[in-house]
């Protein structure tokens, strides 16, 4: 196979994931749809463990880049936990069989009724994110007789160099909190009966490829966990967030997660606390690929436009954040048009690519939208009341559809 991104490529012509025919699959299952390689997510997953062995980290899956309840099983059996930022994704990582005590419950704007839903679960830690929420999540626990585990989100001050909208971790940010107001939400948790603090967490932004923003966030924050220290307050947990970047360009190198470690890996050493890590895009993104149909060709004075059957409501990503996603045709040949690839929603946005290579392609044949595995589904929407696609999964020779299509009555079924 001649890859374009692990475990996905060409073999005679043919678009391949693992061992099994793209158009096989989109022939049984239809377009469009989302196809995900198992080997692509264990070598991801692996990759990263084994960076990080020499201190063992809680690798927490962060399940908003991909929630399929089948996913998150096969995570669950490499050993994952799940960062998780609603009940509704607590409850998916606990319907995949992943423990509790391996999972983390992040966001700004938890609820009383998503507290108190982790709380009886028993999860590892609540990422807490403002004064107000420590005082809720207090309350909640005082009325359930339970003691919560909290961790402080606080924002190192750094720019991780990335998109604005996925930047987290700046001081006009919406999201953690400065170190002043930590250490004061640390005295306060310490001082309560209900909440007992157990780590400390920063995530600084996702899609990062410059590793030394990492170094900088984790060596202050680790001079907050020693100031917390001499305070009496002990740190067990280091969450360095997730945002390891990947290669959306199949001649690009992704940064290595080596790198990652070599940087985080002697402040966790120094503080003997144990580090955990929230990868999702890492472990995912590249490992999914969005199949789709060419509906029509359209040629104007300007362009040649590929009208395709996936549209921004499929994959947000390139109308979100002006993302760039590789595609190719399924059946690969030589590529002698430059093509708009647009979706049929009614938005100049929907636009998956302006002036790509292509072959010359006949309607009714396919497209592949690759590292499509991350912020893919999970930002999926029925607008334009389009059902969303199936995810399909393959193992090897054979693939199972882990989540059916939409149907029209799906559309519908919550209005009566
Ligand atoms: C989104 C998010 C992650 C995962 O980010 P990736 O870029 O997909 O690795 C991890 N932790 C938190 C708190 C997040 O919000």
């Amino acid at each position: 196979m001649r890859e374009i991104f692990p475990f996905i490529g060409h073999k005679e012509g043919e678009l391949f994931i693992e061992g099994v025919r793209a158009e096989e699959i989109a022939r049984e299952v239809g377009t469009p749809l989302y196809v995900y390689s198992r080997k692509a997510i264990e070598e991801a997953y692996r990759e990263i463990e084994e960076a990080f062995k020499e201190v063992n980290p809680l690798i927490a899956f962060a399940v908003k880049s991909n929630s399929n309840v089948h996913v998150l099983k096969l995570l669950k059996e490499l050993g994952a936990g799940a960062d998780t930022v609603s009940a509704g994704e607590i409850y998916r990582a606990i319907t995949a069989g992943i423990e509790p005590k391996k999972i983390l419950f992040a966001g700004v704007g938890k609820r009383e009724e998503e507290i108190e839903f982790a709380l009886d679960r028993g999860i590892l830690m609540f990422n807490v994110e403002s004064e107000g929420e420590l005082y809720k999540i207090e309350e909640v626990a005082k009325r359930l007789g339970k003691v919560a585990p909290i961790a402080v989100r606080v924002n190192p001050e750094v720019d991780p160099k990335t998109h604005p909208y996925i930047a987290t971790g700046l001081k006009s940010s919406k999201f953690g909190v400065d170190f002043g107001t930590a250490l004061k939400m640390y005295e306060r948790a310490k001082e309560s009966k209900y909440l007992k603090p157990v780590g400390i967490h920063f995530h600084i932004g996702s899609q990062i490829t410059d590793i030394s923003v990492f170094s900088q966030a984790a060596q202050k924050v680790k001079e907050l966990v020693k100031e917390l220290g001499s305070r009496g307050i002990e740190i067990e947990y280091f969450d360095a967030g997730g945002g390891l970047g990947i290669n959306y360009r199949p001649d690009e190198k992704p940064v290595s997660a080596g790198e990652l470690a070599r940087a985080l890996i002697p402040h966790v050493k120094e503080l003997k606390c144990r580090l955990i890590l929230e990868p999702g895009r890492r472990i995912v993104g590249n490992a999914g690929v969005l199949i789709t149909e060419l509906l029509y060709r359209k040629e104007t004075p300007e362009k040649l436009f590929y009208i395709v059957d996936a549209g921004m409501n499929d994959l947000a990503r390139p109308s979100l954040y002006k993302a760039y996603h590789h595609i190719e045709a399924v059946r690969g040949g030589e590529k002698k048009v430059k093509a708009t690839i647009v979706g049929p929603i009614c938005e100049s946005g929907d636009l998956f690519g302006e002036g790509r290579e292509l072959p010359e392609m006949k309607e009714g044949e396919l497209l592949a939208i690759f590292s499509a595995g991350a912020y893919g589904f999970t930002m999926a929407s029925n607008y334009n009341s389009r059902p969303r696609p199936a995810e399909v999964l393959v193992e090897g020779d054979s693939f199972r559809v882990i989540r059916q299509r939409e149907t029209l009555a799906d559309l519908i079924s919550r209005e009566f």
